[in-house]
């Protein structure tokens, strides 16, 4: 993980509105600002509800933190009629930096496959945004064994055609489903064992700039307490953050992950 800049990503999902999302920047704002911890070691990205969004640029831009902030969705479509969509080129405009795309409750009940999530990844860069990829099995694939083919199957059909200069680019979140919002974390050697697979997999495919530049980030059920024996892990360059990113002082501690 050395060689990338880890990256601590916080999905708000559907909570937050826009006054409390100023109130939840700014005291996290307040905390990344404590001198008694280092916090420079990851970039902090917080991911909150579209119509969060605004103000939470005007909010970043204004007082210049250093917390950069994205979308959980994009659609695949450029323009038009498309009646309750969010395109790429309005994120940007607002400054996004990253766009979530295939989050598994995203493919659960908006039924998304991987050439839905490969259209969005592929409208996010275009639009000059980072797609975070999500990719990831639930509890009955992982107890069949097939965790590793499994995901590495969504990371093909999810990736494809990217260039090996793009995937370099881009960020790829592990999110076992089991792990999300059950409070039941994967091991660190679980989260390793397929963070290495699908570093490989990139390896092997896109070729060494691709898979040494790739940050590939661990999520579910992440915590201050556990943050650390998971971004020991090679493989791991930070962590896509969901409950717990809603308050500053848990965020700020998953953040500095020591
Ligand atoms: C997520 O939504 O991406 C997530 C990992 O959620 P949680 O941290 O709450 O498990």
């Amino acid at each position: 993980a050395s060689k990338r800049t880890p990256l601590m990503a916080g999905n708000w999902k559907m909570n937050l509105n826009h006054q409390e999302a100023i109130v939840l920047v700014q005291k996290l704002a307040v905390t990344l600002a404590d001198k008694k911890h280092d916090y420079s070691r990851a970039e902090v990205v917080v991911v909150p509800p579209f119509t969060d969004l605004r103000s939470v640029q005007s909010l970043v831009d204004g007082d210049r933190l250093a917390v950069r902030y994205g979308a959980q969705d994009v659609s695949m479509h450029e323009a038009g009629a498309y009646t309750g969509e969010i395109s790429a080129g309005m994120l940007a405009k607002l400054g996004c930096s990253y766009v979530v795309v295939g989050h598994s409750e995203r493919r659960e009940h908006h039924g998304e496959g991987d050439d839905v999530v490969n259209a969005k990844a592929h409208r996010a860069l275009a639009a000059a945004m980072t797609p975070i990829v999500c990719v990831g099995e639930g509890l009955s694939v992982r107890q069949a064994g097939e965790h590793v083919a499994h995901t590495l199957g969504q990371l093909d059909g999810s990736l494809a055609g990217f260039s090996a200069e793009q995937v370099a680019g881009l960020v790829v979140a592990y999110e076992p489903v089991w792990a999300i919002g059950t409070g039941e974390v994967a091991t660190p050697e679980d989260a390793q064992e397929v963070c290495a697979a699908i570093r490989g997999r990139v390896r092997e495919v896109h070729g060494d700039v691709a898979a040494d530049g790739v940050r590939i980030l661990y999520g579910g059920s992440v915590k201050a307490a556990n943050v650390a024996g998971i971004m020991a892990q090679g493989d791991v360059d930070g962590c896509l953050v969901g409950g717990a990113s809603l308050q500053a002082d848990e965020f700020g501690g998953i953040c500095r992950y020591y």
